[in-house]
């Protein structure tokens, strides 16, 4: 399911399609066609079924993620499925002007593929935020490559029906178990910082986890885990905060949670 092809050499929106007509996929060049209208959102396809490309596995759910990141970025900034002819890549969303690749992960994938991506993106200059979404990933279980993933910029997106949201956690996983989930953050996509803005003080007295994020991510977003600290270090409401979603805490639960976060900073890196 893709919203883009290819019309001879020029690429074309789904909008722009006509029924019946065969187009060519940008990834694999087979045929797509294009189906849809009344009752389903209007897409190509891959005609042939064994296609065994990466787009013809893409579900609705991903490009309605797609188009969500790219209403949250400013107008005339950014592209879906957009090519990157020198590395041969197609990126989900790009933002052009802060060289930001967004890539959205509904099902699993092989870890040396997300080393490979990522690297290739930060040859040509861009930063990957990887959007994991939490129907697959976020259990008690993590994969191999989810656990690399979470050393990236990253972010777990929920879609229900009506919703498509965006957040940032903080939990504690051993042994490749999730053994703590912190409240969800949710962050604004379209409101971006640099991390080599952040003063070096500040970066010093940082939580491990986040001295890490500081340290090798080129970008964070506002509300993210890391915003919420730079904002509100100086204060107690970082703390109040950090545990929102847990009301008037216990002194014996802030107790746990603050020794939590004590493991955490250990063994997290
Ligand atoms: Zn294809």
């Amino acid at each position: 399911m893709q919203l883009f092809a290819l019309d001879k050499d020029k690429k074309i929106f789904i909008g722009d399609a006509i029924r019946g007509v065969n187009y060519s996929c940008f990834e694999c060049g087979k045929y797509l066609r294009m189906r849809g209208g009344q009752f389903r959102r209007k897409h190509f396809y891959h005609s042939q079924l064994d296609a065994g490309c990466r787009h013809s596995k893409k579900s609705e759910k991903h490009l309605r993620v797609q188009l969500q990141i790219q209403k949250l970025l400013p107008v005339n900034d950014s592209e879906l499925e957009f090519i990157f002819i020198k590395i041969l890549r197609i990126a989900d969303v790009v933002w052009f002007s802060r060289n930001i690749v967004f890539e959205v992960q509904c099902s699993n994938i092989a870890e040396h593929l997300v080393k490979e991506r990522t690297e290739d993106y930060h040859s040509i200059g861009y930063e990957v935020v990887w959007i994991l979404d939490d129907w697959r990933f976020n259990k008690w279980k993590v994969t191999p490559s989810e656990y690399f993933i979470k050393s990236l910029p990253h972010y777990y997106v929920s879609v229900s029906k009506e919703n498509i949201t965006f957040y940032d956690q903080f939990d504690l996983i051993q042994k490749f178990r999730r053994k703590h989930r912190g409240p969800p953050q949710y962050v604004e996509l379209g409101h971006v910082f640099f991390t080599y803005l952040i003063e070096k003080k500040s970066r010093k007295k940082a939580p491990k986890i986040l001295k890490n994020r500081m340290e090798t991510h080129r970008v964070y977003f506002s509300r993210d885990l890391t915003e919420i600290y730079l904002r509100e270090k100086d204060s107690t409401l970082y703390r109040s905060t950090y545990l929102k979603g847990i009301k008037r805490p216990h002194r014996l639960k802030q107790l746990y949670i603050e020794l939590l976060e004590i493991a955490l900073t250990d063994v997290e890196s």
